[in-house]
C-alpha cells in the first residue's frame, strides 16, 4: 500500500492545465484551416474538386466549411490549403464555420448572461448518439478522464434528460433515431441548449444527403454550439464548451 502511495505521489498532478496553459498538440494535428488571402478562381475550383465531401466551394469566392470538413486532408495535396494546429474550431453560429480567404476566425460566443446566471457553475448534458460511428462519443468520453477532468468546470454528462440542461448530439440523426432524439429533447426542462458534436451532427458528415439521415441536428432543433471535426479533438470540444459558459473569452 505504501508503495502505491509513493508511486502516486511521484506521478504528481496529471490533469492538463488548459485553459490556464495552452494545450500541446502534435504537428500532425489538423486544426483550423488556412489559405492565402487571395485565391485564384482556378485554384479554388481545383481544391473544390479535390474535396470528396463537398466542404469546399468556389462559386462565390473560395470557402471551406469546417462543419462539413472531415479533415482528411485531400485538399492539402495541392499546397493551397494547410491545416494549422489551432484546435479552436467551435462556433455558436453555423455560418461562422465557413472559412474564407482573409476572413475572420470566428470563435464560440458565451450564452446569454441570463441563461448563464440560471445555470450557475453547473452544466449537465444528456448525450444522444443519433446514428454515428461512435468516434465522437469516444472523444467526448475522453473529457471525463483524469487527463482532462471536465467535471472541474462543473460540466457533466447525466443519465436522465430530466436532470440535464442540454442535449449533446452526435451522429447525422438517422430517421431511426429522430423520434428518440426529439423525445429526449422534450424531456429536458426549459431553458435548454443543444450541442452538435462532430461533422455528422453538424451537417450529416459522410452520410450527408442520404435519405435515411437528416443532415445533422440543426434541421430538427436549434443548435447553440457547433463543434467541427471527425471526430473533434477533446481540446476542440473543451474550448467550445468553456467559451459557451464564459470561462474563456477572447482569443
Ligand atoms: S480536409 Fe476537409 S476540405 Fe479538405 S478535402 Fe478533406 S474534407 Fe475536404
Amino acid at each position: 500500500m505504501l508503495r502505491e502511495i509513493i508511486a502516486r505521489l511521484k506521478q504528481g498532478h496529471r490533469t492538463m492545465a488548459y485553459p490556464k496553459e495552452p494545450v500541446s498538440l502534435p504537428q500532425r494535428f489538423r486544426g483550423y484551416p488556412e489559405f492565402p488571402a487571395t485565391v485564384e478562381r482556378s485554384d479554388a475550383r481545383a481544391c473544390a474538386e479535390a474535396c470528396p465531401h463537398g466542404a469546399i466551394t468556389c462559386d462565390n469566392g473560395m470557402a471551406l466549411d469546417t462543419g462539413r470538413c472531415l479533415f482528411c486532408p485531400e485538399c492539402a495535396a495541392g499546397g493551397l490549403v494547410s491545416f494549422t494546429t489551432d484546435h479552436r474550431l467551435a462556433a455558436t453560429k453555423r455560418e461562422h464555420l465557413i472559412v474564407r480567404p482573409g476572413g475572420e476566425h470566428h470563435l464560440a460566443r458565451p450564452l446569454e448572461p441570463s441563461l448563464r446566471s440560471l445555470l450557475g457553475r453547473s452544466l449537465k448534458f444528456r448525450e444522444v448518439s443519433a446514428g454515428g460511428c461512435n468516434a465522437c462519443e469516444a472523444d467526448t468520453n475522453v473529457l471525463s478522464t483524469i487527463g482532462w477532468d471536465l467535471g472541474r468546470f462543473g460540466i457533466q454528462f447525466v443519465a436522465s434528460p430530466r436532470h440535464a440542461d442540454g442535449l449533446w448530439v452526435t451522429g447525422p440523426v438517422t430517421e431511426n433515431m429522430r423520434e428518440a432524439l426529439l423525445m429526449t429533447w422534450e424531456a429536458i426542462p426549459a431553458p435548454k441548449i443543444v450541442v452538435a458534436c462532430g461533422a455528422c451532427a453538424i451537417g450529416g458528415g459522410p452520410f450527408a444527403d442520404s435519405p435515411e439521415t437528416h443532415n445533422g441536428v440543426a434541421d430538427i432543433l436549434p443548435v447553440d454550439l457547433f463543434i467541427p471535426g471527425c471526430p473533434p479533438h477533446p481540446a476542440t470540444i473543451l474550448d467550445g464548451l468553456l467559451r459557451l459558459i464564459g470561462r474563456i473569452e477572447g482569443t
